[in-house]
C-alpha cells in the first residue's frame, strides 16, 4: 500500500477536491511512526495507510480519510492531539480523538453485548465518521490477524463477530458485515471453513459458472431488446452465512439452492419492474419467494427485488434487482448515503428512524457541541454514557455527578468516595459529567458512610438511596434521638 494509492482512490470518486493534506499526513504520520513495525514485520504506516485506503474505498470524506492516516498516531507515537491539532485542524483532530477514546473500551464477553453496542452508539453521537474508521481499522487488522499468537486471535475474531459485524449491519454496510464475518468464520471454526471453501472454490465452481453463463444467455438479449440498460453479477452468499444456514436447517452445501444470486443493476426503479416481469416470463416463480423490498424497505434500509425462480434444469435461482443507487447503498450503507446527499438533495425515508435522526440533526447544526447536545436529547433521551478508567461504559442520565457514577459502580465506591478525577483531572464530587468523560473515583478504606450533603446534587435514585440509608445507619443517626434537642430539628 502506497500513499499514492489512496490519492488516486480518492481522486476517482472526488475529482475536483484537492488531496494535498492527505499526503502532508502521510509524511506526518510516516515521521511519528519511524522505526515501529508490524507483527507481520511491515513498517507501522501500511497499516494506517490500508486504513485510509478503505476508507477511500467507501467514498469517505477527505476530513475522514485523513484521520484514517493519522488514526494511531496519538496512542502509539510521541505525537499528541495537540499536535494533529495544530498541523491538520479541530475537524481531523477530533475524528482521531474519537478513535482513540473508542480503543480505550475494552471487550470482556458475550455478556457485555448490548453494552457495547450503546458504546458505540456513544461514538456514533459524537461523529457517525468515527465508527467507519474504526471499522477500516478492524478489517486491516483482521487481514492480518495471522502474526497474532492464537489466543488474541480468538479473542479479536469473537469480539468482531459478536460486536463489529452485528453493526456494520444495522448501518447497512453489508460488505464489510460480510468481510468481517468471513474473516472471523475462518479462526473460529477453521475446520468448517475450509471444508465449505473448498467445495465452494473447488468442486463447484466450473459447474457454477456454466450454469450462471446459461442464465445470461438466456435473459441478455431480451433485455437487450426492450432497450433497459443493466449490469449482472453473479452474487455469492458468504461463507459464514452459508454456514449458519446449514447449521439452522441441518442442510448439506448443495442443498443451499440460494446460495448464488444474480444481480441485476438497471437505470431505475421502473426499470426494475420491468425486469421482474421479464424474469417471471422466462422462468416460473417459486411461491412465496418474492420480496419487494423498494415498496417496504428493510428496517435498515435496504432495498431491492428479490425473486427465487425455477431456473435452467429446474434448479431455483435467486435474482436481486435494484438501481445503481440501491446497489452503492447496499454496499456502502450510511457512507453511501452521504456521497449521494453531497450531490444532491435527495429522501431519507428509508434510513431506518435512529439513522434519520441523526442525519437530520446533524445537519441542522453545524456546531458540533449543539450537535452531541441535541443527540443526546432525541436519540439517547437525556441519557449519557460515562466511561471508567478500564473501559465500562456507565450510562447515567443528563446532570449525573460523579457521586451518581461511584454509585453506579457499586455502592460501596459511593460510600468511601473522597475524591474524583475527571479525564485526568481533579475535581469537585458534586462536577456534572459530560458524555464520554472518563471517570475515576478515589476511595478511602476507612470512610465506610457517604455524606449527608450529596443529597443536594445527586441524580440518580440508586445514589439518593443509598446516601438516605446509610446516613440513617450512621451512629450520629442512631444515637441522636437520645440526645434533647437535637430530635425534633
Ligand atoms: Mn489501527
Amino acid at each position: 500500500m502506497t500513499i499514492d494509492r489512496v490519492i488516486k482512490k480518492f481522486i476517482d470518486n472526488n475529482p475536483t477536491s484537492d488531496p494535498e493534506i492527505l499526503r502532508l499526513a502521510y509524511d506526518f504520520a510516516a515521521e511519528a511512526h519511524r522505526g515501529q513495525f508490524r507483527k507481520s514485520g511491515e513498517p507501522y504506516i501500511i497499516h494506517p495507510l490500508y486504513v485510509a485506503y478503505l476508507l477511500a474505498e467507501m467514498k469517505a470524506d477527505l476530513a475522514t480519510i485523513t484521520a484514517g492516516i493519522l488514526h494511531d498516531v496519538p496512542e502509539d507515537t510521541e505525537r499528541t492531539l495537540e499536535d494533529l491539532k495544530k498541523e491538520f485542524g479541530t475537524e481531523v483532530a477530533n475524528l482521531v480523538k474519537g478513535i482513540t477514546k473508542l480503543g480505550k473500551i475494552k471487550y470482556r464477553g458475550l455478556e457485555r453485548y448490548r453494552e457495547n453496542l450503546k458504546k458505540m452508539f456513544l461514538a456514533m453521537a459524537m461523529d457517525v465518521r468515527v465508527i467507519f474508521i474504526k471499522f477500516c481499522d478492524r478489517l486491516h487488522n483482521m487481514r492480518t490477524l495471522d502474526y497474532l499468537p492464537e489466543e488474541k486471535q480468538q479473542r479479536i475474531a469473537k469480539e468482531t463477530l459478536e460486536i463489529y459485524a452485528p453493526i456494520a449491519g444495522i448501518l447497512g454496510i453489508w460488505r464489510l458485515k460480510w468481510q468481517l464475518e468471513d474473516l472471523c468464520f475462518k479462526y473460529l471454526y477453521p475446520e468448517e471453513y475450509h471444508k465449505l471453501e473448498y467445495e465452494y472454490e473447488v468442486e463447484q465452481k466450473a459447474e457454477r459458472n456454466d450454469f450462471f453463463n446459461t442464465i445470461k444467455k438466456n435473459i441478455t438479449p431480451i433485455l437487450k431488446d426492450q432497450k433497459i440498460q443493466n449490469e449482472i453479477e453473479v452474487r455469492f452468499k458468504h461463507l459464514y452465512s452459508i454456514y449458519q444456514k446449514m447449521k439452522s436447517k441441518d442442510r448439506r452445501f448443495d442443498e443451499i439452492y440460494d446460495v448464488f444470486a444474480l444481480r441485476i443493476i438497471v437505470q431505475d426503479v421502473n426499470d426494475c419492474y420491468k425486469v421482474l416481469g421479464i424474469i417471471h416470463t422466462i422462468w416460473k416463480p417459486r411461491p412465496n419467494r418474492f420480496k419487494d423490498y423498494i415498496a417496504v424497505p428493510k428496517p435498515n434500509g435496504y432495498r431491492s427485488l428479490h425473486t427465487t425462480v425455477f431456473g435452467p434444469e429446474g434448479k431455483p435461482v435467486e435474482f436481486q434487482i435494484r438501481t445503481k443507487e440501491m446497489h452503492e447503498e447496499s454496499i456502502y450503507g450510511l457512507a453511501a448515503h452521504w456521497h449521494y446527499k453531497a450531490k444532491r438533495q435527495e429522501s431519507t425515508d428509508h434510513q431506518p428512524a435512529w439513522i434519520k435522526e441523526i442525519i437530520d440533526i446533524q445537519k441542522e447544526f453545524s456546531n458540533t457541541n449543539d450537535f452531541v447536545h441535541k443527540i443526546q436529547l432525541d436519540v439517547f433521551h437525556n441519557r449519557i454514557f460515562v466511561l471508567s478508567p478500564k473501559g465500562d461504559a456507565i450510562e447515567l442520565p443528563e446532570g449525573a455527578t460523579t457521586i451518581d457514577y461511584a454509585y453506579a459502580i457499586h455502592t460501596k465506591v459511593g460510600n468511601s468516595a473522597v475524591r474524583a478525577i475527571v479525564n485526568e483531572k481533579i475535581c469537585r464530587l458534586d462536577q456534572e459529567l459530560k458524555n464520554s468523560d472518563v471517570v475515576e473515583i478515589i476511595t478511602e478504606k476507612n470512610k465506610i458512610h457517604p455524606n449527608k450533603d450529596w443529597l443536594k446534587f445527586v441524580k440518580t435514585k440508586r445514589a439518593r438511596d443509598a446516601i438516605k440509608q446509610h446516613a440513617k445507619k450512621s451512629p450520629f443517626e442512631s444515637i441522636k434521638k437520645y440526645i434533647p434537642g437535637i430530635r425534633n430539628k
